[in-house]
């Protein structure tokens, strides 16, 4: 069975296509917010694996305001196309958790910069409330809202591993708050945490497809300096073991055939900067790589989304 644009899975890039008719570029921002497993007032330290300056681009600095980030953005990506609309990723730390009228402010500015056509919403389970829900909804009234998730793991026992301070029924709970209000609802999720067996990563896939969420990101664990985890890795290195390329594409394959077929795939792999990378070293690999190569498994085994899906 095929998807749009002929792939064995529904592929986020032609949602975009068909929903906006247009490229749409992702500006990433930095609010300077922090998270609740970093102030103490759940945890301490963070996620083990955590390194905030594996995703925030330059650009983004939380002394610029929201108009200044986005304005240097969209300079950066627009002379590649010249047509392109935007979107605000609120992307570093946790993006949901300050006051509901800073958050408001922030949210509004964004996306009555020119050419931004909707927000980008990143942020932890735990850190959702019916208010934040409701501003949501009223700016999904008129522009495309995506609140994602960091889901990470359906297993509480992996998210004491990695310092999450929150459980999968937080989770679940959070997505019940805000589905059918009108936004789009992405999760991501982590493969390969320590602990997890090929049938615990698999069964995140029936997990996943219980909740109400449009689009999915996956990535592989990727050990990165200056992050608990690394002294983890340092010091037991036999709490991991890591999968080569092959082995990662031969269990998403599989992943995917356990899907619900509606659920939107956005990413596959993540892609830390080389210079603060420890582990796995798969030799700087793409997400377009890897998704082609997951393509080609998927048609030459017969695969698609959703094939070994069952309600
Ligand atoms: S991964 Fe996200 S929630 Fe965890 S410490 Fe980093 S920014 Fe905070």
């Amino acid at each position: 069975m095929l998807f749009n644009d002929n792939k064995p899975y529904n592929d986020y890039s032609s949602f975009v296509k068909r929903k906006f008719n247009n490229r749409v570029q992702k500006i990433s921002l930095n609010t300077g917010f922090t998270c609740p497993n970093k102030d103490g007032s759940k945890g301490v330290g963070g996620c083990t694996y955590c390194n905030i300056h594996t995703f925030s681009p330059d650009y983004c600095k939380p002394s610029k305001s929201i108009s200044q980030q986005l304005e240097e953005g969209i300079l950066f990506f627009s002379h590649k196309y010249k047509t392109q609309q935007y979107f605000a990723y609120f992307q570093s730390y946790t993006n949901t958790y300050a006051d509901v009228n800073e958050l408001r402010e922030m949210y509004i500015e964004a996306i009555r910069y020119p050419n931004v056509i909707g927000l980008v919403i990143g942020t932890r389970p735990d850190c959702i409330s019916p208010e934040i829900v409701n501003i949501l909804s009223e700016i999904a009234k008129t522009h495309f809202v995506s609140l994602d998730l960091g889901v990470e793991s359906t297993l509480n026992r992996t998210l004491d591993i990695i310092n999450r301070c929150h459980s999968f029924e937080e989770t679940q709970a959070a997505y019940a708050m805000a589905a059918n209000k009108g936004l789009h609802l992405g999760a991501h999720l982590i493969l390969n945490l320590p602990g997890e067996s090929r049938e615990d990563m698999l069964n995140h896939a029936r997990e996943l497809s219980k909740l109400p969420i449009n689009s999915l990101k996956i990535h592989q664990l990727q050990i990165v300096k200056h992050t608990r985890m690394s002294l983890q890795y340092e010091q037991t290195p036999e709490m991991f073991s890591f999968m080569n390329v092959d082995e990662y594409i031969d269990l998403v394959t599989e992943f995917i055939s356990l899907l619900r077929p509606e659920i939107i795939l956005e990413r596959f792999v993540s892609e830390s900067p080389k210079k603060l990378l420890i582990a796995p070293n798969w030799g700087g690999i793409k997400n377009f790589e890897i998704a082609d190569k997951i393509e080609k498994r998927l048609l030459e085994q017969d695969i698609w989304q959703g094939k070994n899906y069952s309600e």
